[in-house]
């Protein structure tokens, strides 16, 4: 049977770990994969999370199974973490999943059980695992423009023209802040328009939400996916912890349903895990759990606050002197958009000739579309690239 199987499409950011590990060159710069890196090139675990899983070691005594929707004190803590209170509780449901990528996956069955035509629209471009796995569950899919490669920032008129085509009933897909891969995000009169176009046309909003915290704080990063829970009668919400709370590999992730009507929460709960036990049954619960604990007590949550906004700040300095550099390098502002982005990544808007010469004459690794991990630089490799990009001509 095994003979019959398809060839799969290879991961494009895998093959690139690969080919940058057996990279022999000391100088070598990985800009590829999406992780966070300390100035050391670490992804240490958070202070903030070590202790509470020390805590949570000290007073664990079973490991039984908790919920098929996971433990409600994480998705509540979720809830008031993305939308504070924007909506009252009674407004919202939410389960735990395995990641941000299982709770958009189940985002999207929801979907297919519930409005099986609608289109579900997603941003040009966006992570690749959207329309990977939109195909792969059949659903017919729209690109609405998003970025411009001439400004390095959002196609906003190109946006909303291409929103205005949606039918009545459509899904779109919006990344709630630090935009992957291009790092160019909607302004808050922006998310505003937005909401107002999708009120007016019935459409309904999905947000991707995977780096609360790492754009401009906590509370700012929310603003899009808060006003739209306040102004939009029905909303899904796919959250990851694996960036802000660093706890990749524990699969920390929560579905929140969103609605108006609170007459229709109790079949949003039962679907979400209905949805859990035909993937996985019950998701994860450890870093849930830790999630859960860093988020109600006050001291850990301080710590790790602290610690978020270190990270914050670390990508901030690294995008203005980027700027900086390469404005030094070329007399002209036309980098700036790299100051203005937010999270973790950028579109350089290099072409994958010059994103191959820059891998292959100075051993500096992006993606080939030239999505850059600015967290793969630090202060004293900043100037290489500058170097590179210069030199190959971007
Ligand atoms: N959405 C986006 C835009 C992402 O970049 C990621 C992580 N790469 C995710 C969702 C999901 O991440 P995870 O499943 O690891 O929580």
């Amino acid at each position: 049977m095994f003979e019959a199987l398809p060839q799969q499409p290879g991961d494009e950011i895998i093959a690139l770990m690969q080919a940058f590990r057996a990279d022999p060159r000391e100088t070598k710069l990985d800009l590829g994969v999406g992780v966070y890196r300390d100035a050391h090139g670490n992804t240490p675990v958070m202070g903030a999370i070590k202790e509470a899983e020390r805590r949570l070691w000290q007073s664990e005594t079973t490991k039984t199974y908790v919920g098929l929707a996971g433990d409600p004190e994480f998705a509540d803590a979720m809830r008031r973490l993305i939308l504070n209170d924007a909506v009252s509780a009674d407004h919202v449901t939410g389960a735990a999943t395995t990641g941000g990528t299982a709770a958009f996956r189940a985002g999207l069955e929801m979907i297919q059980l519930a409005a099986p035509d609608a289109q579900i629209w997603i941003s040009a471009p966006t992570w690749p695992n959207h329309p990977s796995i939109i195909s792969y569950l059949n659903m017919p899919m729209s690109e609405y423009r998003y970025f411009d490669p001439e400004t390095g920032g959002v196609d906003f008129d190109g946006m909303m023209t291409d929103l205005s085509n949606a039918a009545p009933g459509d899904v779109v897909l919006l990344h709630g802040c630090c935009h992957n891969p291009t790092g160019a995000n909607l302004n808050a009169s922006q998310w505003q328009d937005v909401a107002e176009i999708m009120r007016t046309k019935r459409l309904i909003p999905f947000i991707d939400l995977a780096y609360q915290g790492f754009g401009n704080g906590l509370d700012a990063d929310a603003y899009g996916v808060r006003h739209l829970a306040k102004t939009m009668p029905e909303m899904i919400i796919a959250a990851s912890c694996s960036k802000n709370f660093g706890v990749y590999r524990d699969r920390v992730g929560a579905l929140l349903l969103v609605s108006q009507d609170t007459g229709v929460q109790g079949v949003a709960r039962d679907t979400a895990a209905f949805l859990n036990r035909q993937a996985y049954s019950f998701p994860p619960d450890h870093g849930a759990r830790l999630v859960t604990m860093v988020l109600n007590d006050p001291n850990l949550r301080a710590q790790w606050q602290a610690e978020l906004s270190d990270i914050r700040d670390g990508l901030s300095l690294l995008r203005t002197e980027l700027a900086h550099a390469l404005r030094q390098r070329t007399g002209s502002d036309r980098f700036g958009f790299l100051a203005e982005h937010r999270g973790m990544f950028s579109r350089l808007g290099a072409t994958r000739a010059q994103v191959d010469e820059m891998r292959e004459v100075h051993g500096i690794y992006m993606v080939g579309d030239s999505r850059m991990n600015i967290a793969g630089l630090n202060t004293s490799t900043v100037p290489l690239l500058a170097d590179a990009i210069v030199a190959a001509g971007v």
